[in-house]
């Protein structure tokens, strides 16, 4: 059993911040995070990813700190007493224990069945931007990108970057949604110059995927393109529809929840004393509202809440920002029907729409049919179910995610 006064899970924009916010303060801080190195997200690195100068430096300057520890590659497992996580490495299994914690979990894609996308060639829009920056070879592809939000955009770039030809960005939003989401940009020069750089001649709105065609791979996409219908011969598919806060870890430990993430205060503090929570775990947003909502709770940990005070005011524009975000991308009804009744929903577990589309809510289809019991624990489908059938998910139980036997074996027996 190990021991920290500030234990901080994700290594994101917020996760980092919120370390760098608190270690001048000299508490002992250790950091959890799944990937090999800090950066979440956004700054994946990889010999192929261009992380910016200002990630690279907060990264320097963490690993600079002698009192933060950074444990990368390692994953929450459960939480088996009060104050204290399970977590697992490639090596180990071990137990930590804290004073006060930051979750900084992030978010993921949201992806929705529809026909063909279990075909190899069909992957996240973010998804294709990691695969990308991990080294995936896309030179001269024919490549569709499809879904909702900026994300859209900025997977485009990094494929066009890479040598794909993107010869479509479907974006399932109307144009005036759009243009009133681009009109509010003016306020944050830096986020317009962002999208004017990463605008595509192919960009499409009110446009969403139907069906992808191909014999063992994606060879052609078709789309509903306002009221037509269009085919588009491609190699590959990137396709999400937004994002969805990781909140599990927060439920697992009875932190209160809303349907756009965890809830905090002003102080970013959760439902549950010495439980902060910064970044998309509290809501979809944007890097720059992570990093804010991360130093203020950094800040508000150590204790220094003049210094979290003065930042509200920079928490309430990109909050401002996260909301106009939220409205303007918001999913359209008619993707509800996008799976037929032979598309697979459960893709671990092999589940298809009929199965579980008559069933009365989520535990009724995983007892009846396995859907969400498989190796992704229902994060793909579960999520996909709730915005097709408004299902919700019961709060999840221990362990969060499948473990080695060594690893549950160092859980702490009473007195320990
Ligand atoms: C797939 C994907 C691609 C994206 N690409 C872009 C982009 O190109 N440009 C852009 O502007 N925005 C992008 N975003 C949005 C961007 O990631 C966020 O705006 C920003 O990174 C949010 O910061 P965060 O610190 O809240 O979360 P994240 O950056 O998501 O960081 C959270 C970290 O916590 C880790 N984590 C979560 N749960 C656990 C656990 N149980 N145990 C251990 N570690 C855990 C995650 O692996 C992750 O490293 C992307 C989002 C996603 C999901």
């Amino acid at each position: 059993m190990t021991h920290c006064d500030i234990l901080i899970i994700g290594a994101g924009p917020a996760g980092m911040a919120a370390a760098l916010a608190a270690a001048p303060s000299g508490a002992s801080i250790a950091i959890v995070d799944d990937n090999p190195v800090p950066g979440g997200q956004i700054w994946r690195d990889s010999p192929n990813a261009n992380v910016p100068v200002a990630a690279q430096r907060m990264r320097s300057t963490l690993a600079a700190c002698a009192n933060v520890r950074i444990h990368s590659g390692a994953r929450v497992i459960s939480a088996p007493a009060p104050q204290t996580l399970l977590l697992e490495d490639a090596e180990h299994g071990w137990s930590l224990q804290w004073k006060t914690l930051i979750l900084c979990t992030g978010a993921r894609e949201l992806l929705l069945p529809f026909p063909g996308w279990t075909l190899p060639g069909v992957t996240g829009a973010g998804g294709l931007q990691a695969l990308i920056k991990s080294g995936l070879p896309v030179a001269g592809e024919r490549i569709v990108v499809a879904g909702s939000g900026p994300l859209l955009l900025a997977a485009a770039a990094s494929a066009h970057k890479a040598g794909a030809k993107v010869v479509r960005v479907a974006e399932q939003a109307g144009l005036g949604a759009v243009l009133g989401f681009a009109s509010r940009l003016a306020g944050s020069p830096g986020k317009a110059l962002q999208a004017l750089t990463l605008m595509h001649p192919q960009y499409r709105t009110a446009s969403h995927v139907i069906a992808v065609l191909g014999q063992g791979r994606v060879e052609s996409v078709q789309l509903q393109q306002g009221s037509r219908r269009v085919e588009i011969a491609c190699d590959r598919l990137a396709c999400g529809f937004g994002l969805v806060p990781n909140t599990q870890l927060g439920q697992l430990l009875g932190c209160g929840l809303t349907p756009t993430g965890l809830v905090v205060d002003d102080w970013q503090a959760t439902s549950q004393p010495h439980i902060y929570a910064a970044g998309e775990c509290t809501g979809v947003g944007g890097s720059e509202r992570a990093l804010v909502q991360g130093r203020i709770a950094g800040l508000a940990a150590v204790g220094d809440t003049a210094a979290a005070q003065a930042l509200w005011p920079e928490r309430s524009r990109w909050q401002a920002f996260a909301q106009q975000l939220g409205r303007s991308f918001a999913l359209a009804p008619q993707l509800k029907k996008l799976p037929q009744a032979d598309t697979l929903v459960c893709r671990c577990e092999d589940v298809p729409y009929a199965a579980v589309r008559a069933c009365a809510g989520w535990t009724d289809a995983k007892l009846h049919t396995r859907c969400g019991m498989g190796a992704c624990q229902g994060r793909i489908c579960g999520t996909a179910m709730q915005f097709l059938h408004g299902w919700e998910q019961p709060v999840p139980r221990n362990p969060l995610a499948p473990a080695r036997i060594g690893t549950l074996a160092a859980i702490p027996l009473k007195g320990e």
